[in-house]
């Protein structure tokens, strides 16, 4: 089988073929970014600027942004998540997408963010969390 595109380090996205299967565990990326969007409306927000999602097959890691470039890689295995945590994996790669790099002790932006959740994530913490930066960006853009 022909990959479409292939990474360094071993990191595949899905290929052309498993077409199907790469529509819609991008689907749900994306709804959950258009669901970001009713948020932060609802709150009086601007929108998020555009996202480019790219779906990775396998990584040692949950996802992976180009910082300030709005693109940003979620692995299969972090889509599946539970809510909480696939929206923290989410978010986090978002916030890097708006431009931050990693934050040390911040629950969304630490470089391993599972170790300050030991006792389950809070997804209302994380968007809360989430919003800072996206507040922060939007009064600097
Ligand atoms: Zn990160």
């Amino acid at each position: 089988m022909k990959l479409a595109n292939r990474y360094s380090k071993g990191v595949t996205l899905h290929s052309k073929s498993e077409g199907d299967l790469r529509y819609s565990l991008r689907r749900k990326v994306i709804n959950l970014i258009y669901e970001t969007n009713r948020r932060l409306q609802a709150l009086g927000m601007a929108r998020l600027p555009r996202i480019e999602v790219r779906v990775l097959k396998e990584a040692d890691y949950a996802g992976m942004a180009y910082r300030g470039t709005n693109i940003i890689h979620i692995t299969e295995c972090a889509i599946n998540y539970q809510t909480a945590k696939q929206r923290l994996v989410i978010w986090h790669e978002i916030v890097h997408g708006l431009g931050w790099g990693h934050v040390e002790g911040c629950k969304l932006m630490d470089a391993n963010p599972w170790r300050l959740w030991s006792n389950g994530v809070e997804e209302s913490e994380v968007w809360e969390t989430f919003l800072k930066y996206v507040t922060e960006y939007q009064q600097k853009n």
